[in-house]
């Protein structure tokens, strides 16, 4: 999905919006987690809320459908430790794709009603397009907000929260070796069979579950599954996942930059994860890099913009 929706579509999911969701500009304090596919944020977020009592928002654009659990690696339950999470896997994968706007109104609600039950809302996910059209103080879907152009556009962009961003980085040769890892393990854990229940559960109507179509290991599986389950083309799908994934990361970061200094202005808080991901690389069960360079910082950060 890009930011850009035709006016009809648009009509139709306005249509939907709860009515004070489209309304009014709320002052909510808002922690960001920000960060491309593997470095960590759903635990970072995870890691806030057992020192802030927070709720979670999902920010992935792929993730807020129900299915394919492990394809598009959610946080498993065991892993949210009593942390509530909203818009995760919630929406039916065959009612199409959610629209920028309509992520902007249900997000909205969701941070209204956990700040209401005066608990920290936590945004964390990686669709930076979602967390552009959910904070912008305008949101207009007919505007890309990572079109490519000249960068930084003069003056800062309005938010519609108190937002403290959090940035998960990791230097780009540690992050794609941790992700071909990942995909690796991934199979281990079962996505294949979980993706053959899918294009089974699809029979004879294929692209069926329009929210779900687009998620990395979708249409690099389908072929392997119509050709017969070949090594061949196993090898050629998990060869592709691998490649997709890294493009992703790399699209990703560089919106990150967009809502940055190089676009949005808007003043994200780095914390570096390399140390963390290559200590996982090496086979380390030790968290100390991750404590050290990602939780301490990311706490002192959220204790001084809540105390600010
Ligand atoms: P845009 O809307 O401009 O495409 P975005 O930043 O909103 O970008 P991303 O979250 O970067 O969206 O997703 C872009 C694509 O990356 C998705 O359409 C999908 O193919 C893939 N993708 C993203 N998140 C996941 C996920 N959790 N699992 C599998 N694939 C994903």
């Amino acid at each position: 999905m890009t930011a850009v929706e035709s006016p009809s579509n648009l009509h139709h999911h306005l249509l939907c919006l709860p009515r004070r969701a489209c309304s009014s500009r709320r002052n909510e304090s808002v922690v960001v987690v920000m960060g491309a596919t593997g470095t960590g944020k759903s635990k970072l977020s995870i890691d806030l809320a057992t020192r802030f009592p927070s709720e979670v928002v999902n920010s992935d654009k792929i993730q807020v459908y129900r299915g394919l659990d492990i394809t598009t690696n959610k946080i498993p339950l065991a892993d949210r430790c009593g942390v509530p999470h909203h818009l995760l896997g919630e929406l039916d994968p065959a009612v199409g794709e959610l629209p920028a706007l309509k992520f902007r109104a249900l997000a909205a609600s969701a941070i209204e009603r956990i700040a209401a039950r005066r608990r920290l809302p936590v945004v964390a996910g990686g669709s930076n397009s979602f967390i552009h059209a959910l904070l912008a103080a305008r949101h207009d879907p007919l505007v890309d907000p990572f079109a490519a152009g000249d960068g930084r556009r003069g003056r800062r962009e309005r938010l519609r929260y108190r937002c403290c961003f959090l940035w998960v980085d990791v230097e780009p040769n540690v992050l794609a070796e941790y992700l071909d890892r990942r995909v690796e393990e991934m199979v281990v854990a079962g996505m294949v069979a979980e993706l053959e229940a899918y294009f089974a559960a699809e029979g004879a109507e294929p692209g069926r579950h329009p929210g779900l179509e687009k998620a990395i290991g979708v249409p690099e599986f389908r072929e392997y599954f119509k050709k017969g389950k070949g090594a061949g083309e196993h090898a050629a799908a998990v060869a592709a996942i691998k490649a997709n994934t890294r493009r992703l990361a790399e699209e990703q970061v560089r919106k990150i930059g967009r809502l940055g200094e190089g676009g949005c202005g808007w003043a994200l808080q780095r914390v570096d994860a390399t140390a963390a991901v290559r200590a996982r690389l090496g086979g380390s069960a030790s968290m100390a890099a991750w404590e050290r360079d990602v939780v301490v910082p990311s706490v002192a950060a959220v204790e001084g913009f809540l105390g600010s």
